[in-house]
């Protein structure tokens, strides 16, 4: 047999960039063997006529470093043609933590990334100390490739314990955290992510461990990234203002390593500012400094009930209302002085991130049998109907159904005009799926499909062979991942092979399918017919095939720690 998988007749579209051409590809031992015009025997043939052939993509933003330990897949990655995954973003990981650090992770995954605690409970089989001996859990487990970086949060929790949440370090901390940056990118991280988002807080209402952190403690744990020559920088900030802009730039100068910066979006609340955050970070760039904006393809849909949202979190009595008992919270709810006050702080002129557009969110599940009409409409329409003003309906809502009315909306990604332009901006980095996150409030899964049906098949904002670049090598080239990326003999066997003329995500649905039986949202796709991981086929038209074929993957600073005899 020449070959263990042979791809017939296929548009090839390399991720290079360059114009697809018709060829086979043939694989052996999990690599590609060769690419062209193709007459050997083959184990497995499959026929690609009208398909088109490209690595896998890339998803360089996702939270499924829980995920992942109990499902293999990180479905639904799979089924938008995603054969790699990198974890450990905006400052969160599972790693390293001593075994007194693990509630105080948890609380910050439950409340950030809005994972049901019961699944983190019941699905985190902790048994590790380092970034390294976390990744090596994975290995041989995993059905799609997986990469990580290390977060400040974790890292300032092993130094400072409960007091990460509370002061800066001192410079003997420092040093202490930056010995724990190296051993994790020696233990194969991709990088490190830190978190600056001020609304981003523990379950007990603290803020991060990173959010503590200062410039000098961050530059510091950068420079070690720059010592091994090795890995990105991601961050996150609530809103990134353009004063944020110079910091991403001292981090990219200092360091000479790429940093990832969230995120460039259009937003309702500030319709010019993607073009002056580009315009920011032109200079970096002129210069020859990496800090590229990470951009949505699609608008980041929110789910929320009044139960659990940070949708109001800028808000100060909004804030306070939700971190207390649901019952008291009700009851606060239902108080005429207290939606007064409410509604004051919503009137507000300050810059937000929530647009105060009642008539942009949507009411998308309610409780009771007589509200079932209202399903549909908007807060706005449900106002007019009743006669209220807006913050009124919402909460006489809310309180009638127990907090259990849920509500969609989108404060960013609205204008196609404009995101069509931030997806072709070559400072921008498409994709932030956060997959493994906000698991029963959105779903982003679809990034890949999305970008390649709605906005270049429908939009025609960029040629295919563009877009493929952007999922793949571009991904591959930043992160420093060796091998993967593009279509060459002596790289991966990693495909996503698809038909453009339909492929498209579907909408979101639900599964029973985490720990404890928690309820999250998934999203399949259409035209996504074969993603296939180092020559494994691991789903087929939305089939998973349950072969594990996935690699650990480690970053060029990794040393093998050697067996212990
Ligand atoms: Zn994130």
């Amino acid at each position: 047999m020449d070959y263990d998988l042979l791809i017939k007749g296929g548009r090839v579209i390399d991720g290079s960039g360059l114009p697809g051409y018709q060829a086979d590809v043939g694989v052996r031992d999990g690599k590609i063997a060769e690419i062209g015009r193709l007459t050997g025997t083959a184990a497995r043939t499959i026929d690609a006529a009208g398909l088109v052939v490209a690595p896998g993509f890339i998803d360089h933003h996702t939270h499924l470093d829980a995920q992942l330990l109990w499902d293999p897949y990180g479905t639904a990655e799979p089924w938008h043609g995603v054969t790699t995954v990198i974890m450990g973003n905006c400052g969160l990981t599972l790693a390293p933590a001593k075994e007194s650090d693990r509630d105080n992770i948890v609380k910050s995954f439950v409340r950030v990334e809005a994972i049901p605690r019961v699944a983190l409970e019941v699905g985190v089989p902790w048994s590790w100390h380092t970034y390294g001996e976390y990744l090596d859990t994975l290995q041989g487990k995993v059905g799609i490739n997986v990469g990580g970086l290390v977060g400040h949060i974790a890292v300032r929790q092993y130094v400072l314990g409960e007091e990460s949440v509370e002061r800066t370090a001192t410079p003997d901390e420092v040093v202490r955290m930056q010995g724990l940056v190296r051993e994790a990118l020696e233990g194969g991280a991709f990088g490190m992510s830190t978190n600056r988002n001020e609304r981003h807080m523990r379950e007990d209402g603290k803020p991060v461990a990173s959010r503590l952190a200062d410039d000098d403690e961050l530059y510091a744990l950068c420079d070690v990234l720059a010592e091994l020559n090795t890995g990105v920088v991601e961050t996150v900030v609530g809103l990134t203002k353009l004063e944020h802009l110079a910091w991403y730039d001292q981090l990219a100068r200092r360091s000479g390593r790429p940093v990832l910066w969230q995120s460039v979006q259009h937003r309702w609340a500030a319709p010019n500012m993607w073009r002056d955050q580009l315009d920011g970070i032109a200079p970096t760039f002129r210069d020859g400094y990496r800090a590229f904006g990470l951009a949505s393809t699609v608008p980041l849909l929110r789910r929320w009930s009044m139960k659990n949202t940070q949708v109001f979190d800028e808000f100060p009595t909004w804030k306070t209302l939700m971190f207390l008992p649901e019952p008291v919270r009700k009851q606060a709810f239902a108080e005429a002085e207290t939606r007064a006050k409410l509604r004051a702080e919503l009137e507000g002129t300050e810059k937000a991130s929530f647009h105060r557009r009642w008539d942009l969110v949507k009411l998308v599940q309610a409780q009771r049998p007589e509200n079932q009409g209202l399903v549909g409409k908007s807060v706005a329409d449900v106002a007019a109907l009743r006669g209220q003003d807006p913050v009124d309906a919402l909460l006489t809502l809310s309180v009638e159904e127990d907090l259990g009315t849920v509500f969609a909306s989108a404060n960013t990604g609205g204008d196609p005009a404009v995101v069509g332009q931030i997806l072709q901006s070559p400072y921008v980095l498409p994709g932030v799926s956060d997959a493994g996150a906000h698991v029963q409030f959105g779903v982003e899964f679809g990034y890949s499909t999305t970008f390649l049906g709605e906005w270049v098949r429908e939009r025609q904002i960029m040629p295919l062979e563009q877009a493929v670049h952007k999922l793949t090598f571009q991904v591959a080239t930043i992160f420093g991942i060796e091998d993967r990326g593009l279509l060459r003999p002596g790289y991966a066997a990693d495909f996503a092979i698809f038909d453009p003329a339909t492929v498209a995500p579907h909408e979101a649905e639900w599964v029973q399918d985490y720990p404890a039986d928690t309820r999250r949202l998934v999203q399949h796709a259409d035209g996504m017919h074969y993603t296939i991981v180092n020559g494994y086929v691991v789903s087929e038209d939305g089939k998973l095939s349950g072969d594990l074929p996935g690699q650990v993957l480690r970053g060029s600073a990794y040393k093998p720690v050697a067996a212990v005899v």
